[in-house]
């Protein structure tokens, strides 16, 4: 009687067909899962007599086999099916395409560069791959000072014997001011943007990658009355007309003197609040008067001319406007975080 029962499932499962995965789960389920008629069968087996036992539990595991079989072979026709269609199907929705907005640092660079144009300075531009003569030496770095491993960068080719002869990428954009004095004579009025390299362990306040903008004037009788006075019209322009500075003395090997600047925090105006961390200032920038032998070094008389240099990070001044909490998302190209800055394109 079982035997009746094994052949009837046989015929079934030899017959099954499907047209659509769905339809092969629910076959699978019918015959094959721990309720499935298969299943059932061994149950029954309990119940045969000893000497039929082994043609019947043959019998049993051929059907199994037999239906798992047929399934699989559904489940691979069914599949190849549906993706048949899914070529041919012209009517469907495609996927959409994200599209991006002006990135943050690129809408706060090209207003960075709007407000210093309009104040008569001109872009300059030069190599992200550059030599120590440009990055360093013409910056008054000496071979051995220790100023030279605040800025470690990434090298291309790295001569430990002379340091002068490495090439590396820049670590900062002076390097064009380098080029640019090495090839013009005062009066010079430029602005440097650009990307930069630190060899940085990369976490949500560093990376071995950002953009800086610097300034630079040269001319006769430049005084550092005429930086401050820049530097705090670029401030009122960028973060509001209310908008306060203060210089505080500071030590960089191409300026002397040299300052940091801050702005009056514009979240709290000045009283003091967790993000200028109860000070009312918030540092945004490097300053000073050109070292003489920077100038020297570029070609230009130092006993005729004198100027201003200034350099701030272009996502120091996104995360000020924006309170951009992570800097790696500046680099992350996810559109979710762009379509954040739609407004402000
Ligand atoms: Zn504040």
């Amino acid at each position: 009687m079982i035997l009746d029962k094994i052949n009837q499932l046989l015929d079934e499962v030899r017959q099954m067909t499907a047209a659509n995965a769905e339809e092969v789960e629910q076959l699978r389920l019918k015959y094959l899962s721990k309720k499935g008629a298969i299943t059932a069968l061994m149950n029954d087996f309990r119940n045969v007599p000893a000497n039929q036992k082994k043609t019947v539990g043959m019998k049993i595991n051929e059907l199994k086999q037999i239906a798992q079989e047929r399934i699989n072979q559904l489940k691979t026709d069914t599949e190849t099916v549906e993706c048949d269609a899914q070529h041919i199907d012209l009517t469907r929705t495609p996927y959409p395409i994200g599209l991006g907005t002006r990135h943050p640092l690129t809408i706060v660079t090209n207003e960075i560069i709007d407000i210093f144009s309009r104040m008569g300075f001109v872009l300059a531009d030069g190599p992200e791959v550059e030599d120590d003569l440009h990055v360093f030496t013409r910056m008054n770095f000496a071979a051995d000072h220790p100023a030279r491993d605040m800025q470690d960068t990434f090298f291309v080719s790295q001569h430990p014997n002379d340091v002068t002869k490495n090439i590396l990428l820049r670590s900062h954009t002076s390097s064009v001011q380098a080029r640019v004095m090495e090839t013009t004579q005062p009066p010079i009025r430029i602005i440097c943007p650009g990307r930069v390299y630190r060899n940085e362990a990369i976490t949500a306040r560093a990376h071995c990658f950002f953009h800086q903008v610097e300034g630079l004037y040269i001319d006769k009788n430049v005084s550092f009355t005429d930086l401050k006075q820049v530097l705090l019209s670029f401030a009122r322009e960028m973060f509001g007309a209310d908008t306060k500075i203060r210089l505080r003395p500071s030590y960089f090997p191409f300026t002397e003197p040299s300052a940091e600047m801050d702005i009056s925090c514009f979240i709290c105006g000045g009283e003091g609040c967790g993000f200028c961390k109860h000070t009312g200032w918030v540092e945004i920038l490097g300053c000073g008067m050109v070292d003489p032998n920077v100038l020297e070094q570029c070609g230009i008389d130092s006993s005729v001319y004198s100027g201003y240099a200034f350099g701030m990070g272009v996502e120091r001044i996104t995360n000020l406007k924006y309170q951009v909490s992570d800097l790696r998302m500046f680099s992350e190209n996810d559109v979710r975080f762009l379509h954040e800055f739609e407004s402000a394109d």
